[in-house]
């Protein structure tokens, strides 16, 4: 009997857990219409009814996007070619009842017409394909490997993806086979199909892969070398790279939308004239942002964020760390490797902290919130973002320069944040292969300095502080001084749009929001004379505190005045300076990697 028990209890589960396969295939049979054709084959699913789904998020991209929202009419079929009852039960699940049936094949079309990192796009000249909005998964089966097979358009001559071609003999004219190991895996190789040029370069021993969609102004030859030294850079701050190849896909397009990682290849959203002047060096810190992210969120991560549940938002409050470390590194790693100057860093770090610290939001929202809430405000701003938020990114990186100097004082120059990012690394990727908690991070980071982290996280993570700058910096030698000053402001921002001069912005507590100016009110005159942006902007220029000044303004055609009593607003900022007894601090000599 116990016997019985055992083996009945073993081919149960593999009945349930090894018996089925996946297999997608991927047609685009008229691009012009921009649909994605999808078919699921699903085979020897145990139960009556199976759920699919499709996700309603792109992971790294923290918004809830609804993908289904772009998904046609969905049909099941079961292996006789007999229609199945399909029945949508959710915003994202279709509810199929199989019955009996061993193969379930699932068709629906996907509209793809929405040309980002993070979205999919089909015409005539290319496919985009961004998994997480393309593929449905069987709910309760993410785990499972399986097979796509990608069949292009007639024009189409290129698949670039970080996926692996299935063995030889079973990739035909018309179409190419993929391997996935899982879900995720799937959904974090995008692929791009069509006629893009590709070339490749070995970098920290290697392979790595560029597809460049569209024309832009590039140098081949000169992107190799520079994107090589960006991935040695960013490999030398972990001592390896757990790849064994790499993927950039990149998009040449008139606006450029940033980037989005993934665990062994990237999708970058350039303008296509970014390679020259000064630009180029923006086009390489996106490219060492997002390679710093194949360690920095994809390994190390917070455990909210892998293996990832697509059905909802996946709170984490340590954003902070995942954007604004990564932004630190996208800085730091273009100087070590000689293409920022110290100066030009610093200068950069600088700006970023007097963006921030003169930021109102940065009063009012702490990074660790700014990182949970990111879903709802970050990614959905308002007219009162300015008021309410701040940057993760630039607020995470200043936060990282924080950490760098403490570890470079604590250990005498001797270890650095690359330090600390290793034992994350080592520990909860290599050792654990997990995500680690808010609580963890916050204890790695106490062990490694060696002192309670209670206050600096009440103060400057979970709190809105102003750090002693001039402290911190003086832990490296270098002379840092509070540089805000009181000037007389109504504190308000304006466009031009069509030559009517309208509100964009209206600071908390300022002059303007007291005599009741908003957002969208069009300004038509100051002190009895007609003004235009431009004349508005000098006048405001020269304000004094305590002048009263008659606003003539219109909100929904209504003509309103009012008058402004001028307050004074001190905006934070900090500026720096490099002495020779700077110059000659061994901290911060190694900090900037200065021999
Ligand atoms: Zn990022």
């Amino acid at each position: 009997m116990l016997k019985y028990s055992i083996y009945t209890l073993i081919s149960f589960f593999a009945f349930i857990s090894w018996g089925q396969t996946i297999k997608y295939n991927l047609k685009m049979e008229k691009p012009q219409n921009h649909y994605f054709q999808v078919e699921m084959e699903l085979n020897d699913f145990p139960s009556e009814e199976i759920d699919v789904k499709m996700p309603i998020w792109a992971p790294g991209s923290y918004l809830a996007r609804e993908f289904a929202k772009n998904v046609n009419l969905v049909l099941a079929y079961d292996e006789n070619g007999k229609e199945l009852a399909v029945k949508k039960t959710n915003k994202n699940t279709w509810k199929i009842t199989k019955g009996n049936a061993k193969k379930v094949k699932v068709n629906y079309e996907v509209y793809a017409f929405e040309l980002t990192v993070r979205t999919s796009f089909l015409d005539l000249t290319h496919g985009f394909v961004s998994g997480s909005g393309v593929f449905m998964y069987v709910d309760g089966f993410k785990e499972k490997g399986g097979t796509l097979e990608v069949f292009p358009y007639k024009t189409f001559g290129v698949i670039t993806t970080a996926l692996k071609e299935k063995g030889e003999g079973v990739t035909a004219d018309v179409s190419t086979v993929f391997e996935f190991d899982n879900y995720d895996h799937l959904v974090d190789c995008p692929l791009e199909i069509g006629n893009q040029s590709v070339f490749s370069f070995t970098a920290s021993g290697i392979k790595h892969t560029v597809a460049m969609y569209s024309y832009g102004n590039f140098d081949v030859e000169q992107l190799k070398i520079d994107m090589a030294k960006v991935v040695e850079g960013s490999t030398k701050v972990f001592g390896e790279n757990p790849n064994q190849d790499y993927t950039f896909i990149i998009h040449n397009v008139v606006d450029g939308q940033g980037g989005l990682e993934h665990s062994n290849s990237t999708v970058l959203s350039v303008n296509r004239w970014t390679y020259s002047g000064p630009k180029y060096s923006d086009f390489l810190k996106l490219v060492a942002h997002e390679y710093f992210h194949l360690w920095n969120v994809k390994r190390i991560r917070p455990v909210e964020l892998g293996p990832f549940n697509y059905d909802e938002e996946n709170y984490t409050s340590l954003l902070w760390v995942m954007e604004g470390f990564t932004s630190y590194y996208e800085k730091l790693i273009l100087m070590r490797e000689g293409i920022y100057t110290p100066e030009k860093f610093l200068a950069s770090m600088f700006s970023s902290l007097n963006y921030i610290e003169g930021s109102v939001g940065a009063r009012v929202q702490p990074v660790s919130h700014a990182s949970f809430d990111a879903w709802i405000k970050a990614y959905r701003p308002n007219e009162n973002s300015s008021n309410t938020t701040m940057s993760y990114y630039s607020g995470g990186s200043i936060k990282a320069m924080m950490l760098d100097i403490m570890i470079i004082e604590k250990y005498n120059g001797e270890k650095c944040l690359d330090d600390f990012m290793r034992v994350l690394y080592q520990k909860y990727y290599k050792e654990k292969n997990r995500g680690f908690s808010e609580t963890e991070f916050k204890d790695e980071l106490a062990n490694f300095l060696g002192q309670n982290m209670d206050e600096f996280y009440h103060k400057y993570i979970d709190g809105t502080e102003i750090p002693d700058y001039k402290a911190l910096f003086a832990k490296i030698g270098l002379d840092v001084k509070y540089a805000g000053q009181p000037l007389p402001s109504i504190g308000i921002g304006m466009k031009d749009s069509g030559g009517k001069t309208i509100v964009t912005s209206v600071r908390s507590g300022s002059a303007a929001e007291e005599a009741g100016i908003s957002v969208n009110d069009e300004i038509i005159g100051c002190n009895g004379i007609r003004a235009d942006k431009a004349s508005l902007e000098s006048y405001f220029s020269n304000l004094r505190t305590g002048e009263i000044i008659d606003l003539l303004f219109a909100r929904e055609d209504q003509l309103f005045s009012t008058e402004v009593k001028v307050t004074t607003y001190e905006q934070p900022r900090f500026d720096y300076e490099i002495s020779k007894a700077t110059t000659k601090n061994k901290l911060y000599n190694y900090w900037l990697r200065i021999n």
